[in-house]
């Protein structure tokens, strides 16, 4: 069922109009910035498609004083694009997130309100972004979100998996160790798992996921999303791999939840709590860590437990 929207509801008011007073009229003014005070937005931009850009972040963005961003060539198009007037730019990225806080803050200070953006999405999404909105909540200052298109949501919700409990872990390590304690880490994961990946790492993670965890789950690989060459690849983990070998663009893997293990039967679990009394463990721990193990009420375990042979 549809429901109206609640007009004394403040969530549910025009964006633009969310920190005024609600018998105000709708205000042509971008984002409030409470009295005077400088505010850092966080501010989500296109991953593809510029439609996706919301007349907010136009707005915000056209409002500010300063915009951090990665890249100010990219970032310049996409406001000419729009002629939203460049208002000063830095950069921010990997190297320089620290020292952009740094000027961000002081900036604040000045009463010049600041825009973060990255090259595309949601900053601090797998973006730079974090150091400076923790600066700024240290430093006292409002930060407001403006959010967007960022590619995670956009997967998960095209992958069908549906939504409930899911795990993203961006990008995986590119080698070594790193590498493999994540890909254990992962191994049993039972929730939905989302990854980014570039073009040319795409069929090496997919497999290294299809060796790790188990390889009958259901995969989706969503490249190019809202692009001219958007394309939506489901199967299994163990097919993946060779049906993506040819990989040009931007991508994202979905994994979905592990199929629910069927319940222990009471033989497995005394067997298993038996073996850990005569290993040495107490009943009480015995019965926790198979409970625990076995995914089953630690009580219905202890039963288990007094009743073996073992427990005397
Ligand atoms: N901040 C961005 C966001 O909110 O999604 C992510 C930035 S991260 C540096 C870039 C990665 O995001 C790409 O390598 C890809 O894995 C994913 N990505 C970004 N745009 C995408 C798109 N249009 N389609 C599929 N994946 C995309």
């Amino acid at each position: 069922m549809t429901q109206e929207p609640d007009t004394q509801d403040p969530d549910t008011q025009d964006p633009n109009t969310r920190h005024s007073e609600p018998s105000e009229p709708p205000s042509a003014a971008p984002v409030a910035t409470f009295g005077n005070t400088a505010v850092l937005h966080i501010v989500g931009t296109p991953i593809g498609n510029l439609g996706d850009f919301s007349p907010r972040a136009q707005q915000t963005l056209g409002s500010v004083e300063l915009i951090a961003c990665e890249d100010t060539r990219r970032t310049g198009l996409l406001l000419s694009k729009h002629n939203i007037a460049n208002p000063g730019m830095i950069v921010m990225n990997e190297h320089t997130e620290q020292r952009a806080a740094e000027r961000i803050v002081s900036a604040l200070h000045g009463g010049e309100s600041v825009a973060v953006v990255s090259d595309a999405g949601m900053p601090v999404i797998s973006d730079p972004g974090a150091v400076a909105v923790a600066a700024a909540v240290d430093a006292g200052f409002e930060v407001v979100v403006v959010p967007g298109p960022t590619a995670v949501s956009a997967a998960l919700a095209v992958s069908g998996f549906g939504s409930g409990r899911y795990v993203f872990e961006g990008f995986l390590p590119r080698k070594g160790r790193d590498r493999q304690i994540r890909l254990d880490d992962i191994a049993n994961e039972p929730r939905i798992v989302v990854f980014y990946e570039a073009p040319h790492r795409l069929e090496r993670s997919l497999n290294d996921l299809a060796t790790a965890m188990d390889q009958s789950r259901r995969c989706v690989v969503a490249r190019e999303l809202t692009k001219m060459h958007e394309t939506v690849w489901r199967g299994t983990l163990a097919e993946a791999a060779e049906a993506n070998a040819e990989s040009r663009g931007e991508y994202v893997i979905v994994i979905d939840r592990a199929a629910p293990k069927a319940e222990a039967t009471d033989d497995e679990l005394s067997v298993a709590v038996a073996e850990a009394i005569t290993a040495g463990s107490s009943k009480k721990d015995a019965a926790a860590a198979v409970a625990r193990s076995f995914g089953v009420g630690r009580n219905r375990v202890y039963g288990l437990a007094t009743r073996s042979p073992k427990s005397d």
